[in-house]
């Protein structure tokens, strides 16, 4: 990890938007708020603002969630969190995050912001596939002070770790050249404004690549299995807690993007699978039959877009 004393980026206030001057301490000299560092980790989290309007979570409560949780090492632990079959997550994987990682195109000391990297294992991928490339910094924010002190454990090069809100972002105009939002989006209270800022910080021809499950499939689905979320919480007592969530209709995203001074170069819906999390109550030969299926229609019949559960997006800044 980068030790902020060592090598400080530039940053705003994400109130007023001025310039932070940094010394031992982070004060905005013009609204005077100081920002905290704890462990290397800046907090420009700029109030008591709720992270689930629903239930009116405040950050700590949004944190214990999260806590409860503990560390997430890879994707395949995710899954395992999150009770999906590992082959299920495998062929998911291939799909969505390997598609941004095959999209990703940065030069050598490019600053690439994860926005929502949750405990930072999806850098660890970024810093594999990019490691033919020298001296990139990468910027991993999230709005949670649990997961990014999980930062430490995935022993990242030349990370910095930053709590913040996606939608004020503490950084200067133009700062980034590339910026991945990988299934963040949905969790976000604002993503209009939150897509309104990932295009102020990037650089004119800096690259946005976004994966984000669609609203749609999840409500057809849910409808046609029959097992609306209150069965499922009663099942499992899982009371998802630490995240809003709220998956945007891709037709929406497509338009939100439009309207916010992006070029979109790829937009793809993908994985025609039933909701991953249903897969646990199926033996293990019909989820690998299904993910069989998948597979056939995967690259056919843009008719079925609506069924596939993910929204995917490469585009650049004009
Ligand atoms: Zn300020």
């Amino acid at each position: 990890m980068l030790k902020l004393n060592t090598e400080m980026p530039d940053l705003i206030c994400p109130l007023c938007r001025d310039k932070i001057y940094a010394s031992n301490k982070f004060v905005c000299n013009t609204c005077n708020k100081n920002f905290l560092s704890n462990n290397g980790i800046l907090d420009f989290r700029y109030s008591n603002a709720s992270l689930n309007p629903n239930r009116n979570w405040k950050i700590g409560e949004f944190d214990k969630g999260y806590k409860d949780r503990g560390d997430v090492k890879d994707h395949f632990d995710l899954a395992r969190i999150n009770h999906i079959p590992r082959a299920v997550e495998e062929y998911r994987y291939s799909l969505v995050k390997n598609r941004l990682l095959d999209w990703i195109n940065v030069e050598e000391g490019a600053r690439i912001l994860d926005l929502g990297c949750g405990s930072g294992w999806f850098i660890r991928d970024m810093q594999y596939k990019l490691k033919g490339k020298r001296n990139i910094k990468y910027f991993a924010l999230d709005a949670s002070t649990v997961n990014l002190n999980y930062l430490e454990n995935k022993r990242l090069e030349n990370t910095i770790g930053i709590l913040g809100f996606a939608e004020n972002l503490p950084f200067p105009s133009g700062y980034f050249d590339a910026i991945v939002c990988s299934d963040a989006l949905e969790h976000l209270f604002n993503p209009k404004e939150a897509l309104k800022e990932m295009e102020r910080v990037l650089k004119p021809g800096g690259q946005l690549l976004i994966s984000t499950p669609s609203k749609l499939p999840f409500l057809l689905w849910g409808a046609i299995i029959c097992v609306p979320r209150f069965v499922k919480r009663l099942l499992l007592n899982n009371r998802s807690k630490g995240a809003y969530d709220a998956p945007l209709y891709s037709s929406k995203l497509k338009s939100l993007l439009s309207n916010s001074g992006l070029q979109i170069n790829n937009f793809k819906n993908s994985v025609l699978l039933i909701p991953e999390f249903y897969y646990q109550f199926l033996p293990d030969k019909l989820v690998s039959l299904s993910i069989k299926f998948a597979n056939l229609f995967e690259i056919k019949y843009d008719s079925l877009n609506f069924l596939r559960l993910y929204t995917l997006v490469e585009a650049h800044k004009l």
